[in-house]
């Protein structure tokens, strides 16, 4: 089988079950990016401290988790810049350097006010307070590394690599299994490996192609934990071979 590599980005850490995942992946020598919401990592400082002493990165998702498209630019910079002020204090306790400023938007939500459709085409307006959000995360600092191995050609024609947050290429989609209507059917662990085995690299599919790497986007959900190592197992078994971007 084609290995490929793999990057790991887990959001909404840390859950309740954040000591059980983080160690699940340290007995798998998987890194992982954690994107935290600053309301979480306030009350989670010392255990987010720990995991950045055991080598991994915490990055910014937010403040307090809303949909960008329903903020005025002022506000989406408050909530960048509180969430990266927690984030310098934790970094601090830690006795680590920040390897660098990273940010996720809650939802996908680039505030282009198309909420969570990523790939549908903003208004003038919508284009505009995108691109000032984006202002706002470089002025603070935020960049992503190159994934210059990430070739998809519909994320590369989107421009996911010239914004200073960061994407995803592939959505284990592990969130909607609790949701009383999943999201594309998607309501079962066989569900998620059967979306694994699919091929439609432009619609966010192509675990199975090579030539390009992954970026995984997973969440630490207190609901969803049980099938946080059968999932991480199936994508080994996928072939996918986990490591930290270069910053
Ligand atoms: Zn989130």
């Amino acid at each position: 089988m084609a290995r490929k590599t793999a990057y790991l980005t887990i959001d909404d850490a840390p859950s309740r079950d954040f000591a059980q995942k983080a160690d699940y992946l340290i007995s798998r020598g998987i890194p992982a990016v954690w994107f935290c919401a600053g309301r979480s990592l306030e009350k989670n400082s010392d255990i987010m401290a720990d995991a950045i002493r055991k080598g991994f990165v915490v990055g910014n998702h937010s403040y307090g988790h809303p949909q960008f498209s329903d903020l005025t630019v002022e506000q989406a910079y408050d909530q960048i810049r509180r969430t990266d002020e927690i984030l310098d204090r934790i970094y601090a306790m830690s006795g680590r350097k920040r390897p660098g400023r990273f940010f996720r938007f809650p939802y996908g939500d680039k505030g282009g006010s198309t909420h969570s459709d990523f790939f549908k085409a903003c208004s003038l307006e919508g284009r505009k307070h995108k691109e000032a959000i984006q202002s706002s995360l470089r002025e603070l600092g935020y960049t992503q590394p190159r994934f210059a191995d990430v070739t998809y050609p519909y994320l590369r024609k989107a421009g996911m690599f010239d914004d200073a947050d960061w994407f995803w290429s592939y959505d284990v989609h592990e969130w909607s299994i609790t949701k009383t209507e999943p999201t594309h059917g998607v309501g079962s662990l066989e569900k998620i490996f059967e979306r694994m085995d699919e091929t439609a690299p432009e619609e966010g599919r192509g675990l199975n192609t090579s030539g390009s790497a992954e970026i995984v986007l997973m969440h630490d959900h207190a609901a969803t934990t049980e099938y946080f190592a059968p999932i991480v197992d199936r994508l080994l078994a996928k072939g996918l071979d986990f490591r930290l971007p270069e910053f």
